[in-house]
């Protein structure tokens, strides 16, 4: 493309314009080389040595990527997870970090685990309370404050802004898990991230099909060359293909988003005027306690995930989750189909997590199909 400064709608559209300059084909061939030609004069003038460390089929997806998160910088991994943990292993044995009480279950127990045994300091905070989280730096040792917002499974907000300088003044760098919100709706490094992270998996490719995560860098310094050379040595790159379907599922990631924000607002208005639903957890409902920060820091809408807490308890989430039949009961978010998910089962003990939640991630179906279906699900389970 040239110059001229397209919406990110349409840059993702067009995964940035690209033709191929031989075939003039509107689609990248996938490439499937794991190793490329040193030149005569023992140099590797294509700037490619061994597919370990990069692929040309990445191209389109890490510039898109760059160019929807507004930073310079992206590389996909193998996972949400490889992406994540990444951030962690580029600090060293001995660092402190501060990370929510309330995020992705299955980091938060790396952290706990792996990554506390390794040697980091890891502090868990209410990262919706701005004090809390300034209260944990320590300035000097602290060297990166991990936030995700809004957070599973409760969708509490974090004020990235307020993190940001809580983060810089202490000497560390904030890092925003922010695939729940999307470029769509958040852009972290216009609030002062450093790095933004995505499970891929989700809303970037949308459709179910693959797993993969994402970093997006505000700088191209030294941590982010430490974060490229983890992905490299550990191998924890995206295969070919999964990176070419990424690519294809980022295409259609606005109007995705955008349908899905419309009706998980109609669905949380809705239900909560529900009488079988205790509380609806929403950061669109003025209720909601982040909706001031969600106002803030999000634009076009406030998500497609959301969780209702059902009158009954446990025994009644589960029942209704038993009893739906357009919501498909499964893990993960950010689908084309909507999913439905007694979240502390998966989570298992200790879990932050109301019994009596159930988490909805909001697909493209038809609004009114999707209410009529939980709302028949919840009376089938009230009447059991
Ligand atoms: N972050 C969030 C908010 C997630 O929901 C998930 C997965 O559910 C992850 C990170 C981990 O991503 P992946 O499953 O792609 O490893």
């Amino acid at each position: 493309m040239t110059d001229k400064k397209f919406a990110p709608a349409s840059l993702a559209a067009q995964a940035m314009g690209w033709i191929d300059p031989v075939t003039r084909a509107v689609v990248p061939p996938i490439h499937m080389a794991s190793t490329y030609l040193r030149d005569e004069d023992n140099s590797y003038s294509s700037g490619r040595i061994y597919a370990r460390a990069d692929n040309p089929t990445f191209d389109q997806a890490e510039a898109t990527l760059a160019a929807l998160e507004g930073g310079p910088k992206a590389l996909i991994f193998s996972s949400g997870m490889s992406a994540a943990s990444a951030c962690f292993l580029a600090l060293s044995p001995g660092d402190h970090v501060v990370a929510p009480k309330v995020m992705y279950w299955a980091l938060r127990a790396w952290l706990a685990g792996f990554a506390t045994h390794w040697g980091l300091k890891v502090d868990f905070v209410d990262a919706d309370r701005t004090d809390a989280i300034a209260a944990a730096v320590r300035p000097g040792s602290t060297k990166l404050v991990w936030i995700e917002t809004p957070a599973n499974p409760t969708w509490i907000l974090t004020d990235i802004a307020a993190a940001a300088d809580i983060a810089h003044r202490a000497g560390a760098l904030l890092a925003v898990d922010s695939t729940v919100a999307t470029p769509v709706l958040s852009r972290p490094i216009e609030f002062g991230a450093d790095i933004v992270m995505h499970s891929a998996t989700k809303y970037l490719n949308g459709h179910s099909d693959l797993i993969a995560g994402a970093l997006m860098g505000a700088r191209d310094d030294a941590y982010w060359a430490k974060l490229r050379t983890i992905r490299g040595q550990l191998g924890t790159i995206l295969g070919q293909t999964e990176a070419w379907l990424l690519m294809r599922g980022m295409r259609t990631l606005y109007p995705r988003v955008q349908w899905a924000c419309r009706s998980a607002q109609t669905l949380a208005e809705r239900f909560a005027a529900n009488p079988m639903i205790a509380e609806v957890l929403y950061p669109g409902l003025p209720s909601f306690a982040g909706h001031d920060v969600a106002r803030r820091q999000m634009a076009g809408g406030f998500g497609g995930m959301l969780s209702v807490r059902v009158k009954g308890g446990e025994r009644a989430a589960i029942a209704t989750a038993a009893r739906v039949e357009l919501w498909k009961r499964a893990t993960s978010l950010g689908g084309v189909e909507s999913l439905i998910e007694h979240r502390a089962s998966i989570e298992g003990p200790g879990t932050p997590c109301p019994p009596d939640l159930l988490r909805l991630s909001v697909g493209v179906e038809e609004t009114s199909d999707l209410y009529d279906d939980l709302d028949d699900a919840l009376r089938r389970a009230h009447n059991a």
